[in-house]
C-alpha cells in the first residue's frame, strides 16, 4: 500500500505535503510539493534535504517578510484547527515569470482530537490566472470600444434600434432614437418593440403609402434586409411621423439570427412639402390641359379647313402646324407631370386584360410615324411571323405610353440620323415574356449616366439646349414597367447611340392591376 500510495502521491497533478503540527517539520511530502518549494527559492536547501527540517529553518532566507507571514499561517491553523484558503490566484511566484498556486492548509487530529499534523494541498494555476487575465484585459478593451461607439451612435442625427430576435426586446437605442419616437431611453430600452407600435390612422396620402414601423423590424428579424424604406409611426402624444428606415438581420458566429438593427430618420416635413408640390403640380396640370386642348381644337379646325380648299397661304400653313406639333408637345409633358403626381399619391392603377402585343406596337408604330418627319420606324420581328399574334395581360394604354416615350427619346436624341428600328422578340423557353427594344443611332449616353437616367428629373450631360424635356419620360418608364412586374434597361455607346428594352411578362395575373 505505501509503495502504491507513493506512486499516486508522485503522480497527481497537485503539491502534497504533512507537517508536524507542533514545530511544523516536514514529514514528507510528494515531487510537486518539492517544485512548489523550489519556487520560493530556497537556495541552500535542495529539495529532498528538506525532510525533517522545520518551515523556520529552510523558509526565511530570500523572502524573510513573506516567510514569517506563512509561517504564521502556519502556527495559526496548527492553533486553531480553522483551515486556511489561499485566495483565488493569490500567491504568484516567480520562476522566472510569474507562477501562480492556490494552496490550502488543513489540520490533522489525533483521536483526542488534538491537531497532530497539518496537511498542504497546493496547486498550481498559473494557465488559468493568465488566462482571467486575458480574459479581463479584452474584457475591458471591448468595454472602451463599447463606450466609445455608444458616444458615436448618440450624435448621429439619425435614430439607430437593436432589437433581440429572442423576445423582440429593444436592447439599445441611442438618443436620437429616442428623441425622433418621442419615447425616453430608459422607456425604449428593454421593452418589446411591439409596445411601441401602434396602428396608424389611415387618413394621409404619405402614411397610406408608409408601411408599418413593426413592419421592417419584423422583416428584419425573418432574415430580410430593407434599406430606404417609408414607414410610419404614432409617437405617444398621438402624432403621426414618417420615417425612412432601413433594417438588417443581426448575425451570430453559426448564422442564426441574434437581432435586428434599425436605422430610420424623420422625414415628416420633407413629405410634407413633397406632398404640397405634387398639389400644386396636380392643380397646374388639370387647370393647364383645358387651355391646351382648346388650342389644339382651334389647330386642327383649320387644318380640316385648309384640307377643303380653304386654302391659306403657306405661312399661315406653316404657323398652325406648328401649332399644332408644339401643342401636341406640351400636352405630353403636362401629361407627364400628371402622371408623376398620380405615381406619388400611388393612384396610378394598371387597368390590364388581354391583348395582342404585335398589334400594339404596330398601333404606336402607326401613330408615331405622323409625326416623325424624316425619322423612319421599322419593326423587327424575332421569333414571330409578321401575321402572329403575342397575346398578353396587360393595360395596352401605358404600354404605349411606354413605347411612345421610348420612341420620341429615340427620335428626340437621334437630329443627325433618320432611321429608328422597334424590335419584338418571342423567345420559345420563356413563353411567358416577350423582349421589346428601340434603338437608334443618336447622341448616345455618357457611360457614367446610363444608370441615371431613369432617375426623376435626370437629363444627361450631352444633350444640347434645343433638345428640350423634363427629364420624366423615362422615371414613367421604369415605374410602369415596374408595375408590369418588368425590366427596363439600356445599352448605348456615347456618340452611336441607345438600344433601350422592355422584358415583359405575358401571362401573368398583375398585383398592380385593377382588375
Ligand atoms: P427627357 O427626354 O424629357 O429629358 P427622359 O426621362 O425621357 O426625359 O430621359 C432622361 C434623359 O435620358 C434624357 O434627358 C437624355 O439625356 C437621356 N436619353 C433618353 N433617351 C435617350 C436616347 N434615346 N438617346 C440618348 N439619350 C437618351
Amino acid at each position: 500500500m505505501d509503495k502504491y500510495a507513493g506512486i499516486m502521491l508522485d503522480h497527481i497533478p497537485a503539491g502534497v505535503a504533512l507537517f508536524d503540527a507542533r514545530d511544523l517539520r516536514l514529514l514528507a511530502a510528494n515531487k510537486l510539493f518539492y517544485r512548489f518549494f523550489q519556487m520560493h527559492h530556497v537556495p541552500s536547501w535542495d529539495a529532498e534535504t528538506v525532510i525533517g527540517h522545520t518551515l523556520t529553518q529552510w523558509l526565511p532566507a530570500a523572502d524573510p517578510t513573506g516567510a514569517a507571514a506563512l509561517i504564521a499561517i502556519f502556527r495559526g491553523v496548527a492553533e486553531t484547527g480553522i483551515p486556511y484558503q489561499t485566495e483565488e490566484f493569490a500567491a504568484p511566484v516567480f520562476n522566472p515569470g510569474p507562477m501562480y498556486w492556490n494552496w490550502s492548509l488543513h489540520p490533522v487530529r489525533n483521536e483526542h482530537g488534538h491537531i497532530v499534523q497539518l496537511i498542504f494541498h497546493g496547486s498550481e494555476v498559473t494557465v488559468r490566472q493568465q488566462a482571467a487575465f486575458v480574459h479581463a484585459r479584452l474584457h475591458a478593451a471591448v468595454e472602451d470600444e463599447r463606450a466609445q461607439l455608444r458616444a458615436i451612435l448618440d450624435q448621429l442625427p439619425e435614430g439607430i434600434l437593436l432589437v433581440e430576435a429572442t423576445d423582440g426586446n429593444i436592447s439599445y437605442a441611442n438618443a436620437s432614437a429616442a428623441t425622433i419616437l418621442g419615447i425616453p431611453v430608459q422607456d425604449l430600452v428593454g421593452v418589446s418593440f411591439h409596445q411601441h407600435t401602434r396602428n396608424h390612422p389611415l387618413n394621409d396620402v404619405h402614411v397610406r403609402q408608409a408601411l408599418p414601423w413593426n413592419f421592417v423590424v419584423i422583416n428584419a428579424l425573418l432574415g430580410k434586409t430593407a434599406s430606404s424604406q417609408e414607414t410610419v409611426v404614432v409617437k405617444p402624444d398621438g402624432n403621426t411621423l414618417i420615417m425612412l428606415s432601413s433594417s438588417a438581420p443581426l448575425h451570430n458566429e453559426g448564422g442564426s439570427i441574434t437581432g435586428a438593427v434599425i436605422v430610420f430618420q424623420d422625414i415628416t416635413a420633407q413629405k410634407m412639402i413633397e406632398q404640397e408640390k405634387n398639389a400644386f403640380l396636380s392643380l397646374a396640370g388639370h387647370e393647364l390641359r383645358t387651355p391646351i386642348t382648346a388650342i389644339m381644337g382651334f389647330a386642327e379646325i383649320l387644318q380640316l379647313k385648309e384640307a377643303h380648299n380653304e386654302s391659306l397661304d403657306p405661312f399661315s400653313q406653316r404657323a398652325i402646324a406648328q401649332i399644332a406639333a408644339q401643342c401636341d408637345q406640351l400636352a405630353r409633358l403636362v401629361e407627364e407631370m400628371l402622371d408623376l403626381t398620380r405615381l406619388e399619391n400611388a393612384q396610378l392603377a394598371l387597368d390590364c386584360t388581354l391583348h395582342d402585343l404585335h398589334s400594339t406596337l404596330k398601333k404606336v408604330i402607326e401613330s408615331q410615324e405622323i409625326t416623325a418627319g424624316r425619322h423612319s420606324i421599322r419593326l423587327v420581328l424575332k421569333g414571330l411571323a409578321a401575321t402572329d399574334m403575342l397575346i398578353g395581360y396587360f393595360d395596352e394604354q401605358r404600354v404605349m405610353q411606354i413605347m411612345n416615350n421610348l420612341i420620341t427619346n429615340a427620335i428626340k436624341y437621334s437630329p443627325d440620323s433618320s432611321e429608328i428600328e422597334v424590335g419584338l422578340q418571342r423567345t420559345p423557353e420563356y413563353p411567358d415574356e416577350a423582349l421589346i427594344w428601340v434603338r437608334d443611332h443618336g447622341i448616345g449616353i455618357p457611360p457614367d449616366e446610363a444608370h441615371l437616367i431613369f432617375q426623376r428629373f435626370h437629363r444627361a450631360s450631352n444633350l444640347n439646349k434645343s433638345m428640350s424635356g423634363l427629364g420624366l419620360g423615362l422615371y414613367l418608364v421604369k415605374e410602369l414597367v415596374t408595375r408590369h412586374e418588368g425590366r427596363v434597361w439600356v445599352e448605348s455607346t456615347e456618340g452611336e447611340g441607345s438600344t433601350f428594352y422592355v422584358l415583359l411578362p405575358l401571362k401573368q395575373k398583375l398585383t398592380s392591376c385593377a382588375k
